[in-house]
């Protein structure tokens, strides 16, 4: 019997992950496949918030390790119970929270204003590896962001500037949460214009999206179930 990190991998929750896991990923290769690409390029982050640091040592032992976080509290306890797996923030971040997130985050995926660039580069600093950085933007028409922050399109070529000029940042490209109850296609037709933007004045940015697969997956509930209480 296999066991990583005191979880064995046949308990029975590490059977429902690894059967989440398994329909997720035959998702991703069916869509891959309609749409002429190749699963390669795509970084299935398995989200965990409210989850325990438990699941992501099954995650890491099925093979997947990246894993996303929206709380800086809750990601800084788990990231130093599995400092194994690469941890993504992707929740709205506060200027005084930088320093935490830089401490343990491969990648920052909603930064939508110039204070934060500011400050993650201080903070990242010291890192032995560039901290990599997702410019999210505001698809909501009507610049509302759903409450989930972004920045509006017409203010990410500028922001994206600021991370690309800053040394201790990895401008990795942009990234954005589809607006509740609108139709997706619109507003992922609109970031991919913005992203292009983007590419066009940083090839250096464009070519490591294009290395490093443009396309990051950001998946919860499908693979570890329901949670106990709404966290946005
Ligand atoms: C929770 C969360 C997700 C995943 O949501 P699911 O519906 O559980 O797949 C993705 N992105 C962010 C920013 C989140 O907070």
């Amino acid at each position: 019997m296999v066991t990583v990190s005191g979880v064995s991998a046949r308990d029975p929750r590490s059977v429902e992950i690894a059967a989440n896991l398994a329909a997720v990923r035959q998702r991703i290769d069916r869509a891959c496949a309609a749409a002429g690409r190749s699963p390669d390029e795509i970084t299935l982050i398995a989200v965990t918030k409210t989850f325990p640091a438990a699941d992501v040592h099954r995650l890491l032992a099925l093979g997947l390790a990246d894993v996303g976080e929206n709380r800086d509290q809750e990601a800084r306890a788990k990231a130093a119970a599995a400092s194994a797996a690469r941890w993504h923030f992707l929740g709205r971040l506060q200027r005084n929270k930088c320093r935490s997130v830089a401490g343990y985050a491969t990648a920052v995926h909603s930064v939508d204003r110039p204070v934060l660039v500011e400050a993650l580069a201080r903070a990242a600093a010291d890192r032995p590896a560039p901290l990599d950085v997702f410019v999210q933007v505001d698809l909501d028409p009507a610049g509302q962001g759903g409450g989930r922050g972004g920045a509006a399109p017409a203010a990410v070529p500028e922001l994206a500037a600021l991370v690309a000029a800053a040394g201790p940042l990895r401008l990795r490209g942009g990234m954005a949460v589809a607006p509740l109850g609108a139709d997706p296609d619109p507003a992922y037709a609109r970031l991919a214009e913005v992203a292009g933007e983007v590419a066009a004045a940083h090839p250096a940015a464009a070519e490591a999206a294009v290395r490093h697969g443009s396309t990051h997956l950001r998946i919860g509930t499908a693979l570890l179930g329901g949670r106990a209480a709404p966290v946005r």
